[in-house]
């Protein structure tokens, strides 16, 4: 059903903003489609989003719909052609993660999960101005061997196999964040040290692969 894929897309929206990871017309949200993306359109609420909102981009950039895309289409774009692994792209502005983000600091590894997002810290890409090419390369450059990553003064991405999977990853980091900031707020957290994040990224190879 060639429609399925856009609804899946307005679905995963909407429950982004249900979770409270995201509000208004903060945030946006693509899949692979063939050899380019859906994403959705800039500045439009989620909840009055219909199929033919949805804006198709090309392998070269180019735009095809009735709208706008989102504004951040680079962002998702570029990781589209150098990230084999991204089937789902989501970009949010969760408070947790904004407080860390406006203070430009990266999760270090206070708590195994950190591993979630692929390595052994969670970057926060520099800060660049909203829908331009040069903060699409930070996020680019902070997401390497990374399925996530802070933005400064901005927000989260979060890449994945799919959408479901990219929600779940992003609601799994503004948690994370929300400890983070509590261990702060009352003093340094003690760190999990290399050879043991080593040990968390080789368990998560097979972690929840029951068979
Ligand atoms: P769009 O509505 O253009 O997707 O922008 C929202 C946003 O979060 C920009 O960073
Ligand atoms: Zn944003």
């Amino acid at each position: 059903m060639p429609g399925e894929r856009r609804q899946q897309l307005i679905d995963t929206a909407l429950a982004m903003n249900r979770s409270g990871i995201n509000q208004g017309t903060s945030g946006n949200l693509s899949v692979r489609s063939g050899t380019g993306m859906l994403i959705t359109p800039s500045g439009i609420p989620y909840r009055a989003l219909a199929l033919e909102d949805i804006v198709y981009v090309d392998d070269s950039g180019q735009p095809d719909g009735a709208r706008q895309p989102s504004s951040e289409w680079r962002i998702h774009h570029d990781i589209y052609r150098q990230r084999k692994d991204a089937e789902a792209i989501l970009h949010a502005h969760p408070t947790e993660c904004v407080a860390l983000a406006c203070m430009n600091r990266a999760i270090p590894p206070f708590h195994y999960m950190v591993a979630v997002a692929g390595g052994k810290n969670i970057r926060c890409a520099p800060y660049a101005t909203f829908g331009s090419q040069q903060l699409s390369d930070h996020v680019l450059q902070a997401l390497q061997d990374r399925k996530a990553c802070l933005m400064a003064n901005h927000g989260l991405v979060c890449l994945a196999g799919g959408l479901e999977q990219a929600l779940s990853l992003a609601i799994e980091i503004e948690q994370l964040a929300r400890a983070y900031l509590r261990c702060l707020a009352v003093s340094d957290p003690v760190l999990l040290d290399d050879a043991e994040m080593d040990r968390v990224l080789l368990k998560f190879k097979s972690y929840g692969l029951q068979d």
